[in-house]
């Protein structure tokens, strides 16, 4: 990892380009209403750039040029052995331009680029790499008819796939959905959020550098309103793969019905449990770890450890360590190695989670932060928040906050754990600690989430498929299942002569 000081980030950051059109057909177009967005830093309030902001007739002409690479052949029927040399080409230009990846997410939506830099990056090139190596290892099933009949059961790429997704991890959300979808041999055309169009447009340039042809990766900057339900809604788009609030996945899933029944893909929102079992003897190891998964990203992950259910024999130890991690995580410059912690995302959301860090003042007792901050005199920042005896129906318990507010609610049974775990509407992961294996075995069987992590939190892996029950969504981003997504059974059925012809 590079050695890189806050100067040396200023620096780099004073030199970047930002790619500000749509990119269609292998090329940057203007938006053809000639609507713009402003993309803002919210570490410092200054616009970055104005944006295309893209509308239906940008989303037509994107989706034109991915059918005709779809049904040109040009991708979906290559060679596999070509598809993966091309994609682990992009992985490596992802590497190679680290520095500028890590600088556009930063820039774009708050988080530290450091953090960018040794996480959101090289997380997406071993993405694209793990899919490219995929590509030629997957075979198909020959069906167990008897003789007289050779059935072919084969994965073939469904089309034209959309993807929209959020800020929050720009780069690495567009990847969990471009690499498998592209990998398969479809075409896509991918949405960002409007306020983080960076990554995803330099990413789409990137991808044609490594030999992807034309028209085979779109991406169309705008609003959700707007570009996103364009997609949603378009006659000619196989799959919709989308992450994001569960609000805005309900509606694609109406879009869906009311046009061409297209799949949809959810992967939506969380409010994670974390618990903490009085045998849990390395109480260090889980404060440091409920810190980070609540803090880390600022609190804006989908899957932040947001509930920590404490046993109450550890609970007062566990807090007063609690306590002094969120003192040592305050937010500071983004750009800035040493901080510990970004900036939110937006003014408008910044206001959100303050209305629930008010709220909860009222509600449950305040241990840490509690307060709106700036750095050098501007910008939106919120300190790390930590609540005391939340009550599981109060707002802090049941409303994903997406900021760095953790809700601690104390429990005395296992039982009762379980039961306020899975208490939410929410399923997408849990976390706990205990040292023993069989509670352990026991508690990850009953919590009804995605993932469990057992004595770590967050647990993640290409090689594991990631997603929720319940509103948390459907389908699994990552892991060979992902293709599932992406690719239908295609059933070839062949009779032959069972007798000698001459
Ligand atoms: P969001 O408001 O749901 O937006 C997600 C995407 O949908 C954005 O590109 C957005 O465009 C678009 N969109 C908004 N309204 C739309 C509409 N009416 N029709 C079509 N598209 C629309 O979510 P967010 O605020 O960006 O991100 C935070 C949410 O994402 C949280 O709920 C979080 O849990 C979830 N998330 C989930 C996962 C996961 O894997 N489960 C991962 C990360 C985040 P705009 O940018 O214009 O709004
Ligand atoms: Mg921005």
């Amino acid at each position: 990892m590079s050695e890189l000081g806050h100067k040396d980030w200023i620096a780099k950051a004073s030199q970047i380009r930002f790619r500000d059109k749509a990119f269609i057909d292998g090329r940057f177009v203007e938006s053809a209403s000639g609507r713009t967005l402003a993309s803002i830093n919210p570490a410092t309030g200054e616009t970055l750039a104005e944006v295309a902001s893209c509308g239906e007739e940008e989303v037509n002409l994107a989706v034109a040029a991915a059918r005709r690479s779809f049904e040109s052949g040009v991708w979906s029927r290559a060679a596999p052995a070509h598809r993966k040399q091309v994609l682990l080409r992009l992985a490596e230009l992802l590497r190679e331009n680290l520095h500028e990846l890590a600088l556009l997410e930063s820039l774009d939506m708050g988080k530290l680029v450091k953090d960018a830099a040794t996480v959101d990056v090289p997380g997406a090139a071993a993405i694209f790499q793990w899919y490219a190596e995929a590509i030629d290892k997957i075979y198909g099933e020959v069906a167990p008819t008897g003789e007289g009949d050779l059935v072919l059961v084969r994965r073939e790429p469904l089309g034209v796939v959309g993807a929209v997704v959020p800020w929050n991890f720009p780069l690495d959300m567009a990847t969990w959905k471009c690499a498998p979808a592209l990998a398969a041999g479809n075409s896509v055309v991918l949405k960002p959020a409007e306020q983080s169009p960076f990554s995803a447009l330099r990413l789409a340039e990137l991808a044609v550098e490594a030999g992807l042809p034309a028209g085979v990766l779109n991406v169309v900057p705008g609003l959700g309103e707007t570009a996103g339900q364009a997609l949603g809604r378009h006659m000619d788009v196989d799959c919709l793969a989308f992450t994001g609030s569960t609000a805005v996945g309900k509606m694609f899933l109406q879009y869906s019905g009311q046009s061409n029944m297209k799949q949809v893909w959810l992967e939506t929102g969380g409010k994670s449990p974390n618990l903490v079992f009085a045998d849990c003897t390395d109480l260090d190891a889980a404060a440091d770890m409920a810190a980070l998964g609540i803090f880390f990203n600022q609190g804006e992950v989908c899957s932040a450890n947001s509930r920590l259910l404490v046993q109450r024999g550890v609970k007062d130890a566990l807090l007063e360590k609690l306590a002094e991690r969120a003192a040592g995580t305050q937010p500071g410059d983004p750009l800035d190695p040493a901080s510990k912690m970004g900036a939110m995302v937006d003014a408008g959301h910044t206001a959100n989670v303050m209305r629930f860090v008010e709220a909860g003042k009222k509600t449950a007792r305040l241990v840490a932060g509690g307060d709106r901050v700036t750095v050098n005199g501007r910008g939106n920042y919120v300190q790390p928040t930590i609540f005391d005896g939340v009550m599981p129906d109060d707002a802090l318990a049941r409303e994903e906050i997406f900021g760095p507010v953790l809700a601690v609610i104390p429990f005395d049974e296992e039982e009762e754990a379980v039961r306020i775990a899975n208490d939410s509407i929410y399923g997408l992961a849990a976390s706990l600690w205990t040292d023993s294996l069989s509670r352990a075995q026991r508690v990850a069987s009953r919590l009804r989430v995605g993932t469990v992590s057992v004595n770590t939190v967050d647990a993640l892996s290409p090689m594991t498929p990631f997603g929720g029950f319940k509103q948390s969504g459907f389908g699994r981003d990552l892991s060979l299942h992902s293709f599932d997504k992406y690719t239908a059974l295609k059933t070839t059925w062949i009779k032959y002569s069972r007798e000698p012809t001459a």
